[in-house]
């Protein structure tokens, strides 16, 4: 029902939720680093493993993937600019939370701006302890946000959420988090953004 998601609080993650990042980093790496690692083997969240990027690439190579460029041409995932389009015209509050650098933020607006994708806010959380002591939300802090819905392809934040909040966590399925805990905590598995859409319309409105 639509019309109860009025007032409901939606936390998105970035990227490989709402921007097709991964793909383009495994693209990346084969450009530059000479990596040729397909998606669907990327069975590991830890990239410098996943795309076998040694001690000396790996900063390289994040530093490449949070050149503004590389940011502002990255794909939206299908499905997901209609039905956040929808929610936003519903009432519903859309809180895109990413583990980017804060540095990041300018390329970060500018593609959301770009792609017509509505949001009420743009966090950037330390969700992986990279940014101490800077200008990121600690896991913490998130933890008070009082969201009722999260969607997340990292099973370390989604565990997070699903053990410290009452928000329902949406695990989007991918090649790193098939081995999952944060389903053993309740986190269902989601498939695409048709999936998405039939679990958080299900939602029951906030008491
Ligand atoms: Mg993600």
């Amino acid at each position: 029902m639509l019309s109860a998601m009025v007032n409901l609080r939606f936390y998105l993650d970035l990227d490989d939720v709402v921007a097709e990042t991964t793909r383009a980093l495994a693209e990346m790496a084969r450009r530059r680093f000479g990596k040729n690692v397909r998606f669907e083997e990327m069975s590991v969240f830890d990239l410098s493993i996943s795309l076998g990027l040694d001690e000396n690439e790996f900063p390289a190579f994040m530093d490449a993937a949070h050149e503004p460029d590389f940011l502002r041409n990255l794909d939206i995932v299908p499905g997901a600019h209609d039905t956040l389009m929808k929610w936003h015209e519903a009432g519903a509050q859309i809180h895109i939370v990413t583990g980017r650098p804060p540095t990041s933020r300018a390329a970060t607006l500018e593609w959301l701006e770009a792609r017509s994708i509505p949001f009420d806010g743009l966090e950037f959380v330390d969700k992986y302890g990279r940014y101490s002591g800077k200008s990121a939300t600690s896991r913490d802090e998130l933890r008070l946000r009082g969201f009722h819905a999260a969607i997340e392809d990292a099973d370390a934040a989604a565990l997070d959420l699903a053990l410290h909040t009452d928000a329902q966590v949406l695990l989007y399925d991918r090649p790193w988090n098939q081995v999952s805990q944060a389903e053993a905590h309740g986190a269902i598995r989601v498939y695409g953004w048709d999936d998405v859409q039939r679990h958080i319309e299900r939602l029951a409105p906030p008491s």
